[in-house]
């Protein structure tokens, strides 16, 4: 046989006017007194004095609909009986939460932006072709597989880089090919010049880009097409 519930609730009580007159259905403690072995109510929640004795469960309670009445007060009683947080700490649960969602989510959106593709082109005039250098310096496999950056060379005097199928024309980097070109610079403001080993040369320039588009159109009109 399993012991009768003892633990304490809220009942629906009855309170009075000092002149004895039915002041409203109110809500009291109710607890068990070990000591005379009975059930006793309480003051009403919101303060006012009872009478003593609960009605029954389904009594509907009138001290509601305003701050301070008894059922403004049950949530908070109610919580405390059933050892449950109060709503504060609920709301402060909830706010933590919501907080180390949103620094996830940061971190997420962060790491992801770390992790973003910047492609660079071949210099080579017409190639396609292009690589994740982003993911190459990081030592990342590129989102996609051709986004690699195996093979391909930094070709510094162009500002650019140059994928494997034309790594040629520039050679390896244990021996130059016909087309590295080098810069030859102007003295005293005097305008610069790229060079190849082939021979070819830019037309003086002022602007850096104008040298590597020249040599681009250069590598057109080599006789073996690129
Ligand atoms: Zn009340
Ligand atoms: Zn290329
Ligand atoms: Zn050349």
């Amino acid at each position: 046989m399993t012991s009768p519930d003892r633990s304490p609730r809220l009942v629906p009580v009855s309170c009075e006017t000092p002149q004895g007159e039915p002041d409203g259905v109110h809500l009291s403690l109710m607890r068990w007194l070990p000591q005379i072995g009975e059930w006793v109510t309480g003051p009403a929640l919101c303060g006012q004095s009872a009478t003593q004795g609960a009605l029954t469960d389904d009594t509907p309670v009138t001290c509601t609909g305003h701050a301070g009445s008894c059922e403004a007060y049950r949530d908070a009683y109610q919580r405390s009986i059933d050892g449950r947080p109060t709503a504060q700490q609920e709301q402060i649960d909830a706010l933590r939460a919501e907080v180390d969602r949103l620094t996830a989510e940061l971190e997420a959106a962060h790491t992801a932006r770390l992790n973003e593709p910047i492609l660079r082109h071949c210099v080579a005039p017409g190639c396609l072709h292009e690589y994740d250098i982003n993911a190459t310096l990081c030592g990342r496999t590129p989102e996609r597989p051709t986004w690699s950056g195996k093979g391909w060379l930094m070709v510094r005097p162009l500002d650019g880089d140059i994928c494997p199928d034309h790594a040629h024309l520039v050679g390896v980097t244990v021996a130059p090919g016909p087309h590295l070109p080098r810069w030859q610079y102007g003295d005293n403001d005097a305008p610069s010049t790229l060079r190849c080993a082939c021979g070819w040369a830019s037309p003086p320039v002022r602007w850096r880009r104008y040298a590597t588009e020249a040599w681009k159109n250069h590598i057109l009109d080599l006789p073996e097409q690129p």
